[in-house]
Formats: structure tokens, sequence, C-alpha cells
């Protein structure tokens, strides 16, 4: 197994996070990454940085103007303000636009220049701040991605993106929760244009809506998603049975909600259920967005895993036997990372 990071991706260090209107210490700290990247080493596994890459792979699944958005916001926010009106430590919306596009449509560029009209725009909710150096560590996730998808595309097995900031909930040309660029879809993407037909099976805690909206239309990439039931749950609109895909896309896109309050018997059974949809579409190679964010004291966590579910995943993964490229998404109790990944990397183990 090759493993991807680059230390630019530590850069990033949001500093709030709104949540039922208190802004909160920020749940996605560079820690986590140093976790992972820990448990990578003790495994004899080093982490390669990837080649830059520029926008390419990102221009394959982002609207190019909501990427001109995300690498110039910080700058031009700068820019805001007057004396005793200065602007916010980092780029946030104020303002979020009623728009109405069904799943899988593409909106235009934003009609004004502002830039605060911009950010309520392409930023999708108080969660997903841009600071100095935000773009230059997504930038690089999505390269980390792109890389673990190079290697799969060169013969390699599997590959493991360790991706910070994750990537799942951005859509084609939005941010939100904690996510900008889709490293998932990426990763998918780059493996479609290489072997054809591939699946995406997100078992993060949280719907991957980003990834549902980017491959809405296709019927070349199947996306699954086990998640919390979206009801009561992030990110609320998206996630639910119903929503199996538009256009060439019909029936190509599975949501398998759980209970809030599921453990790993349900997980499982939905993983499995997960698993037949997969093997039915008969892909030929697959993209897994990891979440630990389902872990029983995850502090964001309305699910009830605990590692088993995380090495049962590893031996689905080991029988499904896809060329694999594993992307890192959430999970924010960061000494339950390396515990998670340690049992995901057991279970692929013969
Ligand atoms: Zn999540």
């Amino acid at each position: 197994m090759q493993a991807f990071f680059c230390p630019d991706q530590l850069l990033h260090q949001p500093q709030q996070y709104m949540r039922i209107g208190r802004i909160h210490k920020p749940a996605d700290l560079p820690a986590r990454a140093e976790a992972l990247q820990a448990t990578l080493l003790a495994h004899g596994i080093p982490a390669h940085s990837p080649p830059e890459a520029g926008r390419a792979p990102l221009e394959a699944v982002h609207a190019p103007h909501y990427l001109d958005y995300l690498s110039a916001a910080y700058e031009g926010w700068q820019k805001l303000g007057r004396p005793g009106l200065e602007p916010g430590i980092e780029v946030l919306p104020n303002l979020s636009p009623y728009y109405g596009v069904a799943p899988g449509e593409r909106r235009p560029p934003c009609p004004s220049p502002a830039l605060l009209a911009q950010t309520g725009y392409y930023v999708g909710d108080l969660a997903s701040p841009l600071g100095p150096h935000s773009w230059r560590s997504i930038l690089r996730s999505a390269h980390t991605a792109h890389a673990a998808a190079m290697a799969v595309a060169g013969g390699e097995r599997l590959a493991y993106a360790l991706c910070r900031p994750s990537g799942h909930h951005a859509h084609h040309d939005r941010a939100s929760g904690f996510c900008y660029v889709n490293n998932s879809a990426v990763a998918a993407e780059a493996l479609r244009e290489h072997f054809g037909k591939v699946a995406v099976l997100d078992v993060d805690a949280h719907h991957g809506d980003g990834t549902q909206n980017i491959f809405y239309a296709s019927a070349d990439v199947l996306t699954v998603s086990t998640h919390a039931d979206p009801a009561g749950y992030f990110p609320f609109y998206t996630g639910y049975a119903h929503e199996r895909g538009a256009g060439a896309g019909e029936g190509f896109n599975l949501n398998l909600p759980l209970a809030h309050g599921s453990g790993n018997a349900e997980f499982i059974a939905a993983l499995d259920e997960a698993v037949a949809a997969i093997e039915r579409f008969a892909p030929e190679a697959l993209v897994l967005p990891m979440g630990f964010d389902t872990y029983r004291d995850d502090p964001i966590s309305v699910l009830r895993l605990d590692f088993d579910a995380y090495r049962a995943v590893g031996e689905r993964l080991r029988a499904l036997a896809l060329p694999t490229v594993i992307v890192q998404e959430g999970g924010y109790m960061v000494e339950a990372l390396g515990p998670g990944l340690a049992a995901l990397l057991a279970g692929l183990r013969p």
C-alpha cells in the first residue's frame, strides 16, 4: 500500500466554527493529520509528498469560477472594510442567496463581483472559513488524493490519501462542512478516466453530499453513502434514500441512512447492502471516503461504532478485491484516529 500526505496540509488552521448560534473552537485540527501520519509510520508505511499537479485535477470536478474564488478570497478579504470596520480574521459569509437548482444541475458564476456576495454564493455555511494558508492546504490535499489515484492507475492495488482538509461536503461549486475541494471526487474522476467504471463507498458519519452532487448525473460513477439519518444531522438537506441519481445517472446513487444511536450491527448491515450494490455495478476501481466520526466517543458523533466496525470495512475492501483509493474524510476525536486507522489496516491484511 502506498500513502500520500503533504506537510502543507497542516497550514490550514481554522479558528472558528458556528454551532447552534455560538462560535466554537474548530473541530478540524492539524493534530488530526499528525495522528494519522504517526499511525502510518508505526505500520511501516511512509507517506509520500504528492507531486505538484496544479489546478487541472480539481477542475475535472469543480467549476473554474469557484476555484478562482477559493484561491483569491483571503487576499481580497484583507482589502474589505474601513477604519473601525476591519474584516474578520477569516473569510466567512454574512449572507447566503436563496437559490434552487436541481441535484446535478450547475449554477452560473456568481452574478456579483463583490467579495461578500461571492462568499455567500460559494461558501455554504459557517463551518468552512478560509484563512491565510487555507488555499495551499486545500490544493495539496487534493493533490494527495490525485497522487493516490495515479498510483492505483499505475498498478498499485491500494493507496491511502491522508487528506486534510476533508472534501466530501464540497459540491461542484460550493464549500461546506469543513470541506472546500472534493478530494474523493478528484480521486474518483482520475480513476474513471483510467478505468472507466468507478464506485465510491462513503462510510463517514455524514452524507457525502458533495460527491453525490458532482456525480449525480453520471452513470460511470456509482456513489454509495452510509451515514447518520440526515433528517436530524448535517448535511440535513440531502442523504435520503429516495435520491437515486438523475438523467443518465438515474439509479447510480444509493443512500443508506442509519438511525441515530446505531452501532456496529446496523452499520455492518448497511455496509453489506452497499457492497452488494457495488458488486452488481461491477466497477473496475473503488474510492472509499473514510470517516472516523462514526466512532461512539467522537465529539460530533450520533452513531455508536467501535473499532471493530473499521476492521469490518477493511475486510469488505479486501473481499471486493478492486484497485482502491482510501481517502481520509472526517473524525474529530484525535486520540481515536490512530486506532481507527490501525483497525482498518488490520481488516485489509490477509
Ligand atoms: Zn463527517
